[in-house]
């Protein structure tokens, strides 16, 4: 049985990379009905991070990747000259006497073997002559991360190892403690790195690849998942607007390839933008995206509120409807362009008076298009019948008749089709906001 693991040292918060093993492992498991586990690693106590190993479960569990729960062990060796390797048990008893905390190397004797990555072929690694016996037990009594991850993966019984393709040169190590401890190792499958769009290293340059951060900006679980794959192998084809179930479905291990995967994060909105329409038709979820708008809504503007008829779920649901097209995160509806649909804007006479002279008699004359239209009129039907009333009104141009309604009822010069707008906030409302225009 598939049996898999994600194993991250909580030394800082889960991050784009991290997400992408843990998306490997998850989809893997699924797809051959396995189990997927989640390890954090522990096994550096110095340089543990508080929160991080909170901020790597909450993270997982928000992206809809998640598994069981264990924790465990990581630590980097450097070349060691092997100087106790042939020490006289007299010497051993010595040394003890006088250094009571001990580290255990392992002993690395014989030929390195040599083994098949999934990804990356046939590998050894000189790893004797390259870094001498390395510690897999340290003196604060904590195993290195090449012990922990030995053991650990012995006794979780995992089947499949997918990591980063960092791990490829300790992977020879790895078997020699397998075939030390006398255990057969697990299938090796290592991922190529996950790179900036311009090779750069990701974590280097972009400090925003915190999983956090496109949490808090309001971008979608599924969006991350589907960039993050599209720009690496695993898939007979790269295509936008895939969910987890699909992914799952589409998976095929040994269509990963030794390529770096490289990541534009500035398609992100465009990802996200798919999978936020994609919610938006179907209901349930329709009703969950009104339910944050209305948090947001309420969060970015609270007491300015126009009144909080706003805040209803149809009025929201609406303004969900109209604007999918135009927005990439639901947060785009409150941004200041949108304030319009939530607080009345603050128009000036004058600011109207210098559109058009004829400020009243377009007001008093939309005022009578709108005359006992309480239910709602289309935007096909708004726009035949201004057009109509402009070309009825001497000396008045249609493009400022329309510049001028559009800054009475948002207080802007820019934004979507004045229709659209008078169908956003509906008739009741526009009547209110071109009434202020006369008072
Ligand atoms: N703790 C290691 C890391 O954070 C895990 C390596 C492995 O998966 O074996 O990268």
């Amino acid at each position: 049985a598939v049996r898999v693991r994600f194993a991250p040292s909580p030394t800082g918060f889960l991050h784009l990379g991290g997400l992408r093993t843990a998306l490997y492992n998850y989809i893997f498991a699924k797809k051959h009905q396995g189990s997927f586990i989640l390890r954090l690693e522990d096994t550096d106590q110095t340089r543990l991070v508080p929160g991080a190993a909170e901020n790597i479960e909450d993270m997982l569990e928000w992206a809809g990747v998640n598994g069981t729960y264990r924790l465990l062990c990581c630590l980097l060796p450097h070349r060691y000259d092997n100087r106790c390797r042939n020490l006289s048990s007299v010497q051993v008893a010595q040394k003890l006497a006088t250094d009571p905390k001990p580290a255990v190397r392992f002993r690395l004797e014989g030929e390195t073997p040599a083994f098949q990555d999934l990804v990356y072929g046939w590998n050894r690694h000189e790893v004797a002559s390259v870094e001498g016996d390395p510690v897999i037990l340290k003196s604060d009594g904590f195993p290195t991360y090449h012990l922990a991850c030995v053991v650990d993966d012995h006794h979780m019984g995992i089947s499949h190892v997918l990591r980063g393709s960092e791990w490829l040169v300790s992977t020879s190590k790895h078997l020699l403690l397998y075939q030390a401890l006398g255990w057969r190792p697990p299938h090796f499958a290592h991922l190529p790195l996950l790179l900036n769009r311009d090779g750069s290293k990701l974590s280097k340059r972009q400090g925003d690849i915190f999983l956090e951060h496109f949490a808090a900006a309001g971008f979608l679980p599924d969006a991350l998942l589907d960039i993050i794959t599209n720009c690496g192998s695993g898939f007979a084809e790269n295509q936008m607007g895939r969910t987890l179930p699909e992914l799952i479905t589409q998976f095929d291990l040994t269509r990963i390839t030794c390529h770096s995967a490289l990541l534009d994060l500035e398609k992100l909105p465009e990802f996200n933008r798919l999978h936020l329409r994609r919610l938006v038709s179907e209901e349930t979820q329709r009703r969950q995206l009104v339910g944050k708008l209305q948090v947001l809504v309420e969060e970015a503007f609270g007491s300015q509120l126009q009144d909080r008829h706003v805040l209803d779920p149809a009025y929201v649901e609406r303004i969900i409807l109209l604007r999918q097209h135009h927005i990439s995160r639901l947060q785009d509806l409150v941004s200041p362009a949108h304030s319009y649909l939530w607080t009345r804007p603050a128009v000036g006479r004058a600011q109207l008076g210098a559109i058009s002279e004829k400020v009243d008699v377009i007001a008093e004359r939309v005022l009578g298009l709108l005359e006992g239209s309480d239910t709602s009129l289309t935007q096909d039907v708004l726009n035949r019948e201004l057009k109509k009333l402009s070309e009825s009104l001497e000396g008045i141009k249609h493009s400022h008749m329309m510049k001028l309604l559009r800054v009475a009822l948002s207080g802007q010069l820019q934004g979507p089709p004045v229709a659209e707008m008078m169908v956003s906030l509906g008739p009741k409302e526009v009547r209110q906001r071109i009434q202020k225009v006369l008072s």
